[in-house]
């Protein structure tokens, strides 16, 4: 292994050329020979060239090389460093020995696997300013690849098409309006020289959609609603014209919601893109359509003609959804018996708790079960699949319990299906939280460009306080589900709540990351744990496996963040270290060192001449709450992937109005407030920070765990 090393960065750096000349593995084209006919193959031979591994986003590898016997060997070959604060969501590409991946902000890496090196970086260059409207961290959850090119959806709205050789941009698409917060975090797909992207904003107020793009010249092709728009306007489809008969009042104003961020899948046979669509704008069914209604497309999947973007079914899992309860969750097409019979099923485990079982040609619901605990519904009628809701979870203005809580019993962390076993692995989670609606709420319009966007402003109508139902921490689990029988083989409790996706294999392995930085490989049939590895950061994108040169290798993308992992603290040992992205690679006998982080710095309270009079220190904190807490947490103590500003050096602090007005820190993630603040709330705000990382510094607890 470190033979082949060594030759292989000599020949890098002597002649890019080099890398081509290996002969005989037409793999080593690589990207450029990603077609159609190569995408339908439903196991790519050795190489992982979409998000879900095929388009049937089984995460499921026929290879062989890593067993059960074995795993116990797998070393580290190399890491990556992603050189960017922010979570990492992706799930890596691999094609002809060349990993392609995005890390936070939208930028991609293209890296050599024979090496761990760089080949190229695409920064697609996103104004820092536009991470205020991403809810959930400024995370990407991969590429798509096709004839030679690569394609990532960015924060700010762009979808841009990359030479795969070069990095260099070949076209560019404004996929949103950008006067409205619109954000991409999800992966594109391709589909038929299609590249399928949806977007993000339901919390702050938009209309959701899913686009097609031309692969080659990116000219737009389709564009499909998932909600109505205002009648008036005239609807865009037959479908939106019966969607609107469940929708009352103005729902348009605050655009309706149903963002499709995440959830595609392909069936190639019977010619169906599945999407998933989000929560409403606003959350609360009262405000958004005080005549009640189900609110069609929202938290449902619908199921289009991938050439046009036509609707062909839906099937909505939480009708007129109130609890954020988004059906954006991976979908998984696969085959299962039903009545002697093999069905073609697509399986999903949403938000609201529940694991479904469609009929994938007609979106007959062929059954379902909770797959953790929940409250808001006393169970599914078992002919139509629709929830039967508990009355009191339809709350108004009274505080009230719910589970799942926003983020769900599954939120958009990869699930994989093994294809021998027959079981789902899902990493589930369960949390608790009370809710209220806010009385007198108003459509607040959020607009980056005019600054409207003012302190902690979103577009929920609700309010929300964490609970936890007996004093502990929410706990995660990975589970194996057996979608035929519609309950759980086996479950391992993790280390906290926010994890990692899965990857399976035909040799009976799942592999899963987790919140406490470690790496696992667990044994398909029984959850008996057979390998792991410490990589000191947050994991919760998808592993991959292939194969280079004959080797298989298992990849996946650390870096804690994403909507639990932005301001709070990773589990286990990983909380004792800063928690920058990486990309870690894995083989049998693999012998490279793993990378320490660097330690978290102490707290530090500089002696400067700032206010210290309660009155400034009030109004420093609801600047701060307002402006810096969505990143930098609750009195700028996060823990997560944003930085703690009680451990802000001494050259922050001296800097600390050019960081925070002229931006001097953009590059890094932190945007210029000019505009939006003047000097003297910069001062005050300060101020704040000073004094509350004084307060950490003598505090009892010192080092937090
Ligand atoms: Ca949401």
């Amino acid at each position: 292994m470190r033979f082949h090393y060594l030759v292989a960065v000599f020949l890098i750096a002597i002649s890019a050329c080099e890398m081509q000349s290996t002969p005989e593995d037409v793999r080593l084209e690589g990207a450029s020979a990603v077609d159609d006919a190569v995408l339908e193959s439903a196991t790519p031979d050795g190489d992982w060239l979409t998000y879900g591994g095929n388009y049937a986003e089984d995460r499921y590898s026929t290879l062989e090389q890593i067993t059960k016997g074995n795993v116990d060997q797998l070393g580290l070959v190399w890491s990556y460093d992603f050189e960017l604060r922010g979570g990492v969501e992706a799930t890596p590409l691999v094609a002809g020995g060349v990993m392609y991946t995005s890390g936070p902000w939208s930028v991609v890496h293209a890296i050599d696997v024979r090496t761990g090196e760089r080949i190229w970086r695409h920064d697609p260059g996103v104004p820092r300013i536009r991470g205020r409207l991403a809810c959930c961290d400024v995370v990407n959850r991969g590429v798509a690849m096709y004839e030679g090119k690569i394609f990532v959806g960015t924060i700010d709205g762009r979808l841009v098409a990359l030479d795969a050789d070069t990095g260099e941009p070949v076209w560019e698409a404004l996929t949103v309006n950008q006067d409205e917060p619109y954000s991409i975090t999800g992966a594109p797909r391709v589909v038929q020289g299609l590249v399928v992207i949806g977007n993000g904003g339901a919390e702050y107020g938009v209309r959701g959609y899913v686009s097609a793009y031309d692969a080659r010249s990116g000219e737009l092709v389709w564009r499909t609603y998932t909600v109505p728009g205002n009648p008036a306007d005239g609807f865009e489809s037959e479908a939106l014209e019966m969607a609107a008969e469940t929708w009352s009042g103005e729902w348009w104003i605050a655009g309706g919601g149903g963002t499709a961020w995440d959830a595609f899948a392909y069936d190639p046979t019977l010619d169906l893109l599945y999407i998933g669509t989000g929560n409403g704008s606003p959350w609360s069914r009262n405000l958004r359509s005080p005549g009640g209604g189900d609110n069609l497309f929202l938290a449902s999947i619908l199921a289009v003609r991938p050439a046009t973007g036509e609707y062909v079914w839906h099937f909505q899992t939480t009708p007129g959804d109130h609890w954020d309860y988004t059906a954006v969750q991976p979908i998984t097409v696969g085959s299962i018996e039903f009545d002697g019979q093999m069905r073609r099923v697509v399986m999903q485990a949403p938000k609201n708790g529940f694991f479904y079982v469609l009929d994938a040609e007609t979106g007959e619901f062929l059954s379902g079960q909770p797959y953790i605990t929940l409250n808001w519904a006393e169970g599914l009628d078992l002919e139509t699949g629709r929830p039967v809701e508990a009355v009191e979870a339809v709350h108004g203005f009274d505080w009230t319990m719910i589970t799942p809580a926003a983020l769900g019993g599954h939120n958009w962390q990869p699930q994989s299906f093994n294809h021998k076993t027959g079981l789902m692995y899902i990493p589930i989670q369960e949390g608790w939280v009370e809710r209220s609606e806010i009385e007198g709420w108003e459509y607040t319009e959020l607009n980056i460009e005019d600054h409207s966007y003012g302190p902690a402003v979103n577009n929920l109508g609700h309010m929300s306080r964490a609970r936890s139902y007996d004093g502990q921490e929410a706990p995660g689990y990975l589970v194996a589900w057996d979608p035929k029988a519609q309950e759980a083989r086996w479950s391992v409790q993790l280390a906290g709540y926010w994890n990692g996706g899965t990857m399976t294999t035909s040799t009976g392995l799942v592999f899963q990351g987790g919140g406490d930085g470690r790496f696992v490989a667990y044994d398909a049939d029984t959850g008996e744990q057979l390998w792991e590895t410490a990589t000191n950061i947050g994991i919760l994108g998808g592993p991959i496996t292939y194969t280079v040169d004959g080797q298989q290798y298992v990849s996946v993308a650390a870096g804690w963040g994403g909507a639990r992992g932005r301001t709070r603290a990773p589990y286990g040992e990983a909380n004792k270290y800063e928690q920058k992205g990486r990309v870690f690679t894995f083989a049998l006998n693999g012998t490279a060192p793993m990378p320490l982080p660097r330690t978290k710095r102490p707290f530090f309270a500089p002696d400067l001449d700032l206010p210290t009079d309660e009155a400034s220190l009030v109004q420093g904190g609801e600047l701060f709450s307002g402006y810096c807490a969505n990143c930098h947490g609750a009195q700028g103590a996060s823990e997560g992937a944003m930085p703690n500003l009680h451990r802000a050096t001494a050259v922050v602090h001296r800097n600390f109005e050019n960081i925070v007005l002229e931006g001097t820190r953009e590059v890094e993630g932190m945007p210029s407030y000019e505009g939006l603040l003047n000097s003297d709330q910069v001062r005050l705000i300060h101020a704040y920070i000073v004094a509350n990382a004084r307060n950490s510094v003598t505090s009892p607890e010192g080092e937090p765990e």
